[in-house]
């Protein structure tokens, strides 16, 4: 395979990537305000430990639009 071909074939890889993704975020129901999209970024998952007592110490960060205001800025909760 030329490297023509790999270039193209991880351009495709990575569209469907993407497609994939959206679909995932589409089903999700936003927590914070209702609507369909993912609104909440997991940057760490809950751990194991945490799952076995019940707890949850996952961690991420909102991109709900309804939390930030025209000037980007967080409003208050
Ligand atoms: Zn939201």
């Amino acid at each position: 395979m030329n490297r023509r071909q790999r270039d193209a074939n991880r351009r495709t890889a990575a569209a469907l990537a993407a497609a994939a993704r959206a679909r995932v975020l589409a089903l999700h129901t936003c927590e914070n305000c209702g609507e369909k999209g993912g609104h909440w970024i997991s940057t760490r998952g809950i751990s194991f430990a945490a799952l076995v007592t019940g707890q949850d110490d996952s961690e991420g960060f909102w991109t709900c639009p309804k939390l930030y205001g025209e000037d980007g800025r967080r409003l208050a909760a």
